[in-house]
């Protein structure tokens, strides 16, 4: 078994994507959800062992990128009378543009249940595969192919802690900004985008300095739906969107096993989640500096 997994880490450790197929996609999001929703991550809670463990991992996946630059950003917070420490992961890849394209997602779950869980009265493993492993390996894939993204922009990446217990990485992040961060362009956030379904639906919050981000853009195979505007209050959007800055949340939507046992890896749509990244990239491969509109492209 540690041979296996040794033999996983040095495939995908040691290289960044230069064009990578879409088979290696899927191979690189079922490393990634396999392993932050494994059994043995105990459900991510905050506080443990597991949770330092996933950050780890995410720090150690964006620094084999070539280039990357990247930091841990600790804080501490309190939930339910007790203090906590957790920390969000920060990769910065710089093109030596003047504004930046952020891209987030949570990577922390709620552990054994609890308050937090729908399967009631369960104490067991909430795996959290869609809810967010699936935005973490999105996060990640991204970061592998940063080279072949729109260079008019620098890209940051950040692993956010602590989001189920009260979204306290994302605010954390938000007050605290990175000089490198000057000017944001965009920023991204992916929360539960492994389950899309035969309808193929995308929903998106933007708050509304972004007005209607996938308007102007095709999206193949894909059905592009705006999200009540609300909604972004509840995500790790909330805080960067309260400053103004043009945020946007993608997701594919709640579904029956959200916050329950069986959040599990057998349910994600692989595919599904390379037609959601190949549609990101062509969208960050038609925005231009200068303009939160993307350039107008042809097709409906
Ligand atoms: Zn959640």
């Amino acid at each position: 078994m540690k041979l296996l997994i040794l033999f996983v880490f040095a495939t995908f450790g040691s290289f960044a994507f230069s064009q990578s197929t879409s088979q290696e996609k899927i191979d690189y999001y079922k490393y990634v959800i396999g392993y932050l929703a494994a059994d043995s991550m105990h459900g991510r809670a905050i506080g443990t062992k597991e949770d330092q463990l996933i950050s780890q991992f995410i720090q150690a996946e964006l620094k084999s990128v070539r280039k990357m630059r990247t930091k841990q950003q600790e804080f501490s917070f309190v939930y339910d009378s007790i203090n906590y420490q957790s920390q969000n992961i920060i990769g910065f890849y710089n093109n030596h543009a003047p504004s930046t394209i952020l891209i987030t997602a949570h990577y922390d779950h709620i552990g054994l249940g609890g308050k937090l869980s729908n399967s009631q009265g369960v104490h067991a493993v909430h795996n959290g595969a869609d809810d967010n492993a699936s935005g973490v390996a999105m996060l990640l894939s991204l970061a592998k192919s940063v080279a072949n993204l729109n260079a008019q922009f620098n890209y940051m990446f950040v692993g956010y802690g602590a989001h189920e217990v009260g979204l306290f990485g994302s605010e954390y992040f938000a007050r605290n900004l990175p000089k490198k961060l000057k000017n944001i362009h965009l920023a991204l956030n992916f929360d539960m985008i492994g389950r899309l379904t035969s309808n193929q639906s995308l929903y998106y919050d933007n708050n509304d300095t972004l007005q209607n981000p996938f308007a102007k853009i095709s999206a193949p195979k894909l059905k592009l739906v705006d999200s009540t505007s609300d909604r972004i209050n509840l995500l790790d959007s909330k805080w960067l969107a309260q400053n103004g800055i043009p945020s946007v949340t993608i997701s594919t939507g709640k579904h029956i096993d959200y916050h329950k046992i069986t959040d599990d890896i057998e349910y994600i749509n692989f595919e599904g989640l390379a037609l959601i990244e190949t549609f990101l990239i062509d969208w960050f491969n038609t925005r231009s500096e200068g303009t939160n509109n993307p350039t107008q492209k042809t097709g409906d």
